[in-house]
């Protein structure tokens, strides 16, 4: 369930209403990455509106490639590895084709002959909006925000605020904001070897993400903020910590181990040359999760005031 105010009423009133068969055809229900079905394909669905998800920095191939990418990062966090994906496309009129090619290359390049089995097409008064559905195959026990334990280690892949440097125009991190790389060996090999108690991916920032693990956990966190992997471009930013804790869209995973697992992971690390870096610990319910002696950013809301 979104923790954002506005959100969180959308779903509740559809859950509501949708009643309680829904959730129970589910092995994973609403409220973590992706849903689980009893026979075990996961399913994902991301909406991508111009304006509120890319600006006129983005060509056709770059929203093509950050929206499968968005996805294809859901089913990494749960463990998943896609088999299928269907794709909805509303246009404005006049059909610009040139952009629905470079579009197209882009979202097949970041799908990786994943097959696009179908979908919908109509036109737009307004903005481009576009959503797409994957499925995914888990062949382990899925990754699920609920498992960390009072004592875990918090662990990272990459790095943070990469995609946040891209947005202000570091030259060096645009790459990483208009075409983001998530890790994809990385959740499928974390849940074969059953190294972690929870995870998920960072798509709207530590801060957030890592309050919602805590969450459905029901535990707490105390994150070293020294430890945390920023990109050295980000230090020209006036509070890169904030910019790597707050922004999102990096598209890493965050997943909560034991401490006896530690030398695994590293060995993980090098053997899929994917950064891996403890951050912090899980530590008992009832308070906020920590980061020294800051305090948490406020994140991104799709329905609070807006800020800048
Ligand atoms: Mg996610």
């Amino acid at each position: 369930m979104p923790d954002d105010p506005g959100e969180s009423f959308v779903w509740t009133t559809l859950l509501r209403d949708a009643g309680p068969g829904s959730a129970s055809k589910l092995r994973v229900p609403p409220g973590d990455d992706a849903a689980v079905l009893a026979d075990g394909l996961v399913l994902t669905q991301d909406a991508f509106i111009e304006g509120v998800h890319w600006d006129a920095r983005f060509t056709g191939a770059d929203v093509g490639w950050r929206l499968a990418m968005a996805n294809l990062s859901d089913l990494n966090a749960m463990g998943a590895r896609p088999v299928w994906a269907m794709l909805s496309i509303a246009l404005p009129k006049p059909l610009d084709q040139s952009w629905v090619e470079d579009f197209s290359l882009g979202f097949s390049q970041a799908l990786d002959h994943v097959p696009l089995i179908g979908g919908d097409t109509c036109s737009s008064p307004g903005p481009k909006a576009l959503s797409v559905t994957l499925a995914g195959r888990l062949t382990a026990e899925p990754i699920r925000r609920t498992g960390a334990q009072v004592g875990d280690e918090i662990w990272v892949s990459g790095q943070l605020g990469a995609a946040a440097g891209g947005y202000y125009d570091i030259p060096e991190l645009r790459s990483a904001f208009l075409r983001p790389t998530p890790p994809l060996s990385l959740g499928p090999a974390l849940a074969e070897r059953g190294l972690v108690t929870s995870g998920m991916d960072l798509s709207d920032g530590l801060c957030q993400d890592l309050h919602r693990l805590c969450a459905a956990s029901g535990v707490s966190a105390a994150i070293d903020p020294a430890a945390l992997p920023l990109p050295n471009a980000l230090m020209t930013r006036p509070a890169p910590l904030m910019d790597a804790v707050g922004f999102g869209e990096d598209f890493e995973l965050l997943f909560t181990a034991a401490a006896s697992h530690h030398a695994a992971l590293a060995a993980l690390a090098a053997e899929l040359r994917v950064p891996l870096t403890c951050i912090g610990h899980i530590q008992s319910g009832g308070t906020p999760p920590t980061l020294g002696k800051m305090t948490w950013p406020v994140g991104w809301s799709h329905f609070g005031p807006e800020t800048t």
